[in-house]
């Protein structure tokens, strides 16, 4: 599991994976990155919301989308408890 995670968020610690840090890079977070909470109440929408927002862009987006798809999600263990939406569209 520590593996898996390169990406820590830096208002609550909670570790993200690559998909999440992808969003980040939508939203223009360089010199700080956040989880998935952080952001969706960031921009004041529910985290499956925000979600799916991001993911429209990002897949409009070939710089984005390369990087998405070539991530695997399947092991992501925030999956199970639902922090993480990363698999939802692959
Ligand atoms: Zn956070
Ligand atoms: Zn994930």
């Amino acid at each position: 599991m520590a593996d898996f995670f390169d990406y820590y968020c830096d208002a609550c610690d909670k570790p993200f994976c690559e998909r999440i840090h992808v969003m980040n890079l939508v939203l223009n977070n360089v010199d700080s990155e956040f989880c998935l909470e952080c952001l969706a109440k960031s921009t004041e929408k529910e985290p499956d919301a925000f979600y799916h927002w991001v993911l429209d862009y990002v897949m409009e987006r070939e710089c984005f989308k390369t990087p998405w798809e070539k991530f695997n999600p399947t092991p992501c263990p925030r999956i199970t408890d639902k922090t993480c939406f990363c698999p939802i569209a692959s």
